[in-house]
């Protein structure tokens, strides 16, 4: 097949070991910039350029689209969709999974268990809100934000209010969390392909840090998923629409709780951690639901 890896960035691990596991299962695979592609639409002919040509004879397209350019990426990811090219991930889950009150509210629709998070925009709300979480120590989260940035713990009442109201006085979206003691500053990453778990691995934040994000100096190992933890993600998942996911939960007392779905989820915690080929993993994936949709 000829596959495209959409990426900005060729060096970077995961788009590496994507380009590696496509030649290594005998494709054609080439790395293409979406922020260098652009879309020509007239009556009935949808075509993507790149460097000024058209990209014709491609079998499947994988979509790695970072946060700063989700709308371009999904511009981009419809407009291969529209010319019945296969993408492992839409333009619509993509989106999905970029709002972190959107991928709440879809998981809650699938009654699946997440911090009790509260969505508000009135100053006049900010006592009752901050009840609603069980008050402080509470989370306060931009609703884009990624890699740990934008997450805030506010230890005290006081603290909470002033942030929030820093918050509503900039007109950000964010959202208001119960904060999840019993996770210790450490959480779990469930790597999806298709309906399996491929690999998982807990994260732990660095010393006086409760983001476990790796970009935030967390540290990895692989763990055993129990039942639980293996069935919330694989909904999780699904719910989202999401064939490829890193599905991050925080295990606590009433079990797995589901923060975040990630549609373009790295590579490289995940095979250092496991020692497995995830990579190969996703293209195996994408070989077997190609020839299901046709
Ligand atoms: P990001 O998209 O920036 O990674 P997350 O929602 O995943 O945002 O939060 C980043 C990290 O902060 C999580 O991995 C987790 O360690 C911690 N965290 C987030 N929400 C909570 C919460 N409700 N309770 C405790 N820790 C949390
Ligand atoms: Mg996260």
């Amino acid at each position: 097949m000829n596959i495209v890896v959409l990426s900005r960035n060729p060096h970077l691990y995961s788009t590496k070991r994507l380009l590696e596991a496509a030649e290594a299962r005998g494709h054609n695979a080439q790395i293409i910039s979406h922020t260098h592609c652009y879309v020509v639409i007239e009556k009935g002919a949808p075509t993507i350029f790149h460097n000024n040509k058209s990209l014709l004879d491609i079998d499947a397209v994988i979509p790695r689209v970072g946060a700063s350019v989700t709308y371009y990426g999904s511009a981009i990811i419809r407009q291969f969709e529209a010319q019945k090219i296969y993408t492992s991930l839409t333009a619509a889950a993509l989106v999905r999974s970029r709002d972190k009150l959107r991928t709440l509210q879809l998981l809650s629709m699938e009654n699946i268990a997440l911090p009790k998070t509260v969505f508000a925009r009135h100053p006049d709300d900010i006592d009752h809100v901050i009840k609603q979480v069980g008050g402080a120590p509470l989370i306060i989260k931009l609703i884009e934000g990624t890699q740990g940035l934008g997450v805030v713990l506010a230890e005290t009442k006081k603290a909470a209010k002033s942030v929030i109201e820093a918050f509503y006085g900039m007109n950000a979206n964010f959202l208001v969390q119960e904060f999840v003691k019993e996770a210790k500053g450490s959480d779990i990453r469930a790597f999806v392909v298709g309906d399996k778990v491929v690999g998982a691995m807990v994260r732990q934040g660095k010393e006086d840090e409760f983001r476990s994000n790796l970009h935030r100096g967390g540290t990895s190992k692989v763990i055993k998923l129990s039942d639980e933890e293996e069935e919330v993600a694989i909904k999780a998942a699904k719910a989202l629409g999401l064939n490829i996911a890193g599905v991050d939960m925080l295990p606590s007392e009433r079990g797995p709780l589901v923060i975040e779905v990630n549609s373009s989820p790295g590579l490289e915690g995940i095979e250092a951690a496991t020692g497995k080929d995830i990579a190969g993993e996703i293209i195996h994936f994408i070989e077997k639901d190609i020839k299901r949709k046709k």
